[in-house]
């Protein structure tokens, strides 16, 4: 029968590791293994299936065990906070930790999503912030870093929408929340970034994630899903948009993590090809 103790029984002091529930189709250990390899590092990298209700012993078995650290991922981003000893301030201002260095200090927690998103935002697709006014769409966990990581670039504009718009807790003279507009037409057209940060696109099936959204020709246009071209994506490019899906930012989100967790330099073309494969 699974147990934690059986999904932590492979790992030894110094590894690594990601935790989440689902994990299986987490395709970290394929760049952080790749990584650690190029490094010469004796540390391998796991996946360890913690739910919900384990999460709390599942670190302090982590910290037993002397793991070197773990990449968190859903549903635990946001629960994970409350067992830090430390959470670094990007981190703490987005409420999500995605990166835990376990040390003789503790656990401190770190949010690489957002500087995964900048930078592929700039090597991707050669965006400018400056003076540029951005739509984002979505305000879960991505949204949220999302919007708080363009504040950061001092971009213009950013108006959010949200299905519900109630979610939108933004405060802040760059952002607008424009969930009640019926119509995102006029708005999307408007742009200089449009980004999909919801979850429309996972599936196949899934259509546009917000009614009316249009694009130009020469606008930057990102979408969070990283494994597939989504509708979104495909409306943008016959425009003749500049268009990049996720794969950038889980790349370089896992590019800063190694590094935070290892110490090491990380090589984010190398961990870019490890993934590719496995796609
Ligand atoms: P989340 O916290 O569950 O939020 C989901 C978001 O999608 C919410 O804004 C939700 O709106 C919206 N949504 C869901 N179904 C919708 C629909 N039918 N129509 C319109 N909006 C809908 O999830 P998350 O953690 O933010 O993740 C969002 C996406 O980001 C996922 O696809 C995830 O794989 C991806 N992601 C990618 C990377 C990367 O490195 N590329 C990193 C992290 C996450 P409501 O609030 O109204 O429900």
């Amino acid at each position: 029968m699974r147990s934690l103790n059986s999904e932590f029984s492979k790992a030894k002091k110094g590894d690594l590791g990601v935790i989440g529930d689902p994990i299986g189709h987490s395709l970290s250990p394929v760049m952080h293994n790749a990584m650690l390899k190029r490094r010469n590092s004796p540390a391998v990298y796991h996946r360890f299936r913690v739910r919900p209700s384990e999460l709390g012993k599942a670190l302090a078995l982590a910290r037993k065990i002397g793991l070197g650290g773990l990449n968190v991922t859903l549903p635990h981003k946001e629960r994970a906070l409350q067992y830090l000893d430390r959470v670094d301030p990007f981190a703490r201002s987005v409420g999500a930790v995605n990166t835990i260095v376990i040390g003789s200090r503790g656990l401190t927690g770190f949010n690489t999503d957002g500087v995964g998103f900048e930078k592929s935002l700039r090597h991707d697709l050669g965006f400018q912030p400056r003076r540029a006014r951005v739509l984002v769409l979505g305000a879960g966990g991505t949204g949220q870093v999302i919007v708080r990581q363009l504040e950061r670039m001092k971009v213009r504009k950013i108006e959010w929408w949200n299905r519900s718009g109630r979610k939108i807790r933004g405060r802040g003279p760059r952002i607008k929340n424009v969930s009640f507009y019926p119509e995102l037409n006029k708005m999307s057209l408007r742009a200089d970034l449009i980004v999909n940060a919801t979850s429309v696109g996972l599936k196949n099936t899934d259509g546009l994630p917000a009614p009316g959204v249009e694009f130009k020709k020469g606008q930057y246009v990102f979408d969070v899903v990283y494994h597939r071209t989504t509708a979104f994506m495909r409306k943008a490019k016959s425009r003749g948009a500049h268009v990049t899906g996720g794969l950038g930012m889980l790349v370089y989100q896992g590019a800063k993590a190694f590094e935070i967790l290892t110490g090491l330099k990380s090589d984010p073309a190398l961990m870019r090809r490890a993934l590719m494969k496995n796609l």
